[in-house]
């Protein structure tokens, strides 16, 4: 029988911490979340509902695909989800368009089938796409890997990405109702009715391995002595904390796992002014476009009249030096030219707004992993079970949704798994 009286030691009380502090809570260990921020959730950031007229997220936002795991803990919290419908649409530099398919669309769906060692995307394009005549279609899938995936063309994986765009495009996603900030109130709730103790504000510098024992120190100057560690902190911050030297060695690989930056930013009108147009766009959810700020979606079905910005990938390190009043004003200017109004028609109506660069975010340092054709070896390597310091959170996750909410939470379970399997 495996020893109840264990103590485990979780840094981060993002998605993965909660979900392994949870299952092992409720198998009776002693748990220790160690936060270094004031709030649960990391990654997931909840604005506020009275400045947006919904649970706004300032993070993660959609649940991408089957996400099972998520789906299940929905489930089980009373927590629903709701489809996104509506179209997407495209603005070329003059006109609004809805947005069709490409014409090698058939083409390139082929040669994704056929392909089996895995490569870069831009060299995948580049061996099998070149010239002019495929030059929309390079620049429309360079785009979504920098916009979607928040990665670096010319190191992303093909295979890892291949699924995603074999299901023509995107997978179904949806929203939760309340926001991801609904589902991190129901997990924190239940890690502390089940005994877990959460602590904010501790802000872990090093972790050291003394006899069969664990000592974890805070910034702050706390101590944590434990018997297992699972550390979940973002992977550029990883590198931050001194470590004992079996798990300093398991992150050497990590390097090979890719890691990107998002910018995001919502902007609440008084009221919906991009529906007073000649394109009937009462029922668009994604604008695409190549402004500064090139994303941008609605709440359709809901009605709010709210705009969210998103620019994702290496280019958003061009916008490093705007602070959060610039990156909206950025955002304004780029509406102002998507939908051809002056820029102060659009920003007279503007009542409410947020905006976060994450890679200026001093605990996340970025927004989510993305494979390169060598992660999955590393991720093999930093998710293994030996040692008396574990790894888990989003960007150990080896399903197909990486750098998600579902893969951290899955990363979660499997490491509180490994610990209650006595591995
Ligand atoms: C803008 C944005 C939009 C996104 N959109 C989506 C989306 O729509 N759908 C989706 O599924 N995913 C989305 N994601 C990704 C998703 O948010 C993450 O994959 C997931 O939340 C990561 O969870 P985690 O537990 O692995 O890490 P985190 O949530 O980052 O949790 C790690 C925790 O560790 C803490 N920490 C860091 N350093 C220390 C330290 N030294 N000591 C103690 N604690 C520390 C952090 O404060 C944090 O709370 C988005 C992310 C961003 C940034």
């Amino acid at each position: 029988m495996s020893d109840t009286s264990e103590h485990i030691v979780i840094v981060g009380a993002g998605a993965a911490g909660l979900m392994a502090a949870r299952e092992l809570a409720r198998a009776g260990r002693k748990v220790t979340i160690l936060e270094a921020r004031q709030r649960c959730g990391g990654r997931i950031h909840p604005l506020p509902a009275s400045e947006f007229g919904y649970a706004a997220d300032g993070g993660a936002e959609f649940v991408h695909g089957e996400a099972p795991v998520t789906r299940a803990l929905l489930r089980e919290a009373g927590l629903s989800l709701r489809e996104i419908e509506g179209e997407q649409w495209h603005f070329d530099g003059a006109k609004l368009t809805r947005e069709r398919d490409d014409p090698h669309e058939a083409e390139l769906q082929a040669k994704l089938g056929d392909l089996k060692d895995d490569l870069t995307v831009a060299d995948f394009l580049r061996r099998h796409f070149p010239g002019d005549g495929y030059a929309p279609m390079r620049h429309s899938i360079e785009r979504m890997v920098e916009g979607y995936d928040a990665a670096d063309p010319e190191r992303a994986s093909t295979l890892a990405l291949r699924a995603e765009w074999m299901d023509g495009g995107h997978a179904p996603q949806a929203r939760i109702d309340g926001g991801y900030g609904a589902m991190i109130d129901v997990m924190a709730a239940d890690c502390r009715r089940h005994g877990v103790a959460i602590r904010f504000g501790c802000v872990v510098s090093a972790i050291a391995e003394e006899g069969s024992a664990v000592i974890v120190r805070c910034a702050e100057g706390d101590v944590h002595a434990c018997d297992r560690v699972i550390l979940t902190v973002p992977l550029p911050l990883l590198r931050e904390i001194a470590l004992p030297a079996e798990a300093r060695a398991k992150l050497a690989t990590a390097d090979d796992i890719g890691f990107g930056n998002v910018i995001k930013i919502l902007l609440r009108f008084a009221r919906p002014w991009w529906r007073e147009r000649k394109e009937d766009l009462s029922d668009m959810t994604f604008l695409l476009s190549d402004v500064a700020i090139p994303v941008w979606w609605t709440r359709y079905p809901e009605q709010h009249p709210v705009l969210t910005g998103w620019f994702g990938g290496p280019r958003t390190a061009e916008l490093a030096s705007l602070d959060s009043q610039a990156l909206i004003d950025a955002g304004l200017g780029s509406l102002a030219a998507i939908f051809g109004l002056p820029r102060h028609h659009v920003a007279r109506e503007l009542v409410a707004s947020a905006a976060t660069n994450w890679a200026h975010d001093r605990f996340a340092r970025g927004a989510y992993s993305w494979a390169t054709p060598r992660t999955r070896e590393a991720q093999a390597i930093l998710a293994r079970g030996d040692g008396l310091v574990l790894f888990s959170g989003e960007a150990l996750y080896r399903g197909r949704d990486m750098g998600t909410v579902e893969a951290a939470l899955a990363s979660g379970l499997e490491a509180a798994g490994m610990i209650l399997r006595g591995q």
